[in-house]
């Protein structure tokens, strides 16, 4: 497709999911249809998946739904789950959505940004907006939770879940942040182009494998610099330098806990976008999720799921070679960076008054501001 072909069409599959997952993606859905448009034509139809699915009909991610996804150009997701709503095993239903639909669009790669934005104030004192910029590229479709529904519990007395690392899975996620940050400009601290391998490599033979696998693939890519950290050091890492840090690979399962710390460290989990992508799918939503406690006061930050928005443009973008799309998400990004910094339109966890409405009508009005 060249340029001017700017009116190629996508269907977008939105799904709002629990808590306050409609809230936010009903604002990241306001703002990608007004970035969009005039250049190509996105079409959003709305479809049921989650916990409140599961509570009505029986079924967290039901049939027509999966199909929606699988036909869609891209998948935009609120937060699906509530703790009350569970399966008999005791493991929330609403959660299965995510562990369903990262299965069956094979989205093995996680990408979660963690940049410092002007107007947002981290609680690591020494690092500015630009000295914290690098991505987790989080394997999503393995690792620990490849064992969910397929634990094992004992007589009441003993429980257990399997840790499942492929070759062909660890190769896969490290190439994508291996091409990643061949796309980046490096760490912030010296400009370096590098893979930081995290793992557990130390005690556990999988991550041991992980570990191995991922400095095989690397090799590939001799302009890459290897870097390696065991978790648990890796958390202070984080704290103490994280503008060393440039793509991080890791296990699912550390991922998602490593990736919630990086949020605390750029704002919250309000200001950490996400995006899980396969070879042919593509899946978007906030690193965030339901957040019962504010669920339904029109009180959430809805910038996380904006910025993932703006990620599903990019991913598009690139993907159709349509440079109108990604030009798009980059002025949603432009746009989030002038709220921030003008700061008058910015919610609760931010330090504002603004409500999620508010705050996704400022970043429309920055479009073209
Ligand atoms: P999950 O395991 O589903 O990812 P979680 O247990 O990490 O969920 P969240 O729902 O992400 O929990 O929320 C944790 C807390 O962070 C919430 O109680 C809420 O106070 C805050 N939070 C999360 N998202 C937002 C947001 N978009 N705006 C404001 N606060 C948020």
């Amino acid at each position: 497709m060249d340029g001017n072909n700017n009116k190629k069409q996508y269907m977008i599959a939105v799904v709002p999911g629990d808590g306050i997952g409609p809230e936010v993606c009903a604002a990241a859905v306001q703002v990608v249809k007004a970035a969009t448009r005039g250049c190509s034509q996105l079409t959003f139809s709305e479809f049921e998946a989650g916990a409140n699915c599961y509570e009505r009909c029986g079924d967290a991610f039901p049939v027509d739904s999966q199909q929606a996804c699988l036909d869609a150009d891209a998948v935009l997701h609120g937060a699906a789950g509530l703790p009350g709503v569970l399966y008999p095993d005791g493991t929330e239903a609403g959660q299965d959505f995510s562990m369903k639909i990262r299965a069956s669009l094979d989205l093995y790669a996680n990408v979660r940004p963690i940049r410092l934005i002007e107007g947002v104030d981290s609680p690591l004192k020494r690092f500015g907006p630009g000295d914290i910029d690098y991505v987790f590229v989080r394997e999503n479709t393995e690792g620990m939770y490849a064992a969910r529904s397929g634990g094992n519990l004992l007589h009441d007395e003993i429980a257990s879940d399997t840790m499942i690392i492929t070759r062909a899975g660890t190769e896969r996620v490290v190439r994508k942040a291996a091409e990643l940050a061949r796309q980046r400009n490096g760490a912030p601290r010296d400009g370096k182009r590098r893979v930081t391998i995290v793992d557990k490599s130390n005690v556990l033979r999988s991550f041991a494998f992980f570990r191995r696998v991922a400095e095989e693939t690397l090799a590939d890519y001799p302009d890459i610099e290897i870097d390696y950290a065991i978790v648990d050091a890796m958390t202070v890492h984080m704290v103490e330098r994280p503008d060393s840090f440039d793509v991080i690979v890791c296990e699912n399962l550390l991922g998602d806990i490593l990736s919630d710390l990086g949020a605390a460290t750029i704002g919250g989990l309000g200001m950490a976008a996400s995006g899980e992508m396969g070879d042919r799918h593509g899946y978007f939503q906030a690193s965030h999720g339901t957040a019962p406690d504010i669920a339904g006061k029109g009180i959430a930050n809805p910038l996380a799921t904006i910025l993932s928005g703006a990620m599903m443009l990019d991913w598009l973008g690139s993907r159709h070679d349509d440079a109108p799309l990604t030009r798009a998400g980059e002025k949603i990004r432009t746009a989030v960076g002038r709220v921030l910094t003008e700061g008058q339109s910015v919610t609760g966890d931010l330090a504002g008054s603004a409500s999620t409405v508010q705050c996704a009508d400022a970043v429309c009005a920055a479009l073209d501001g």
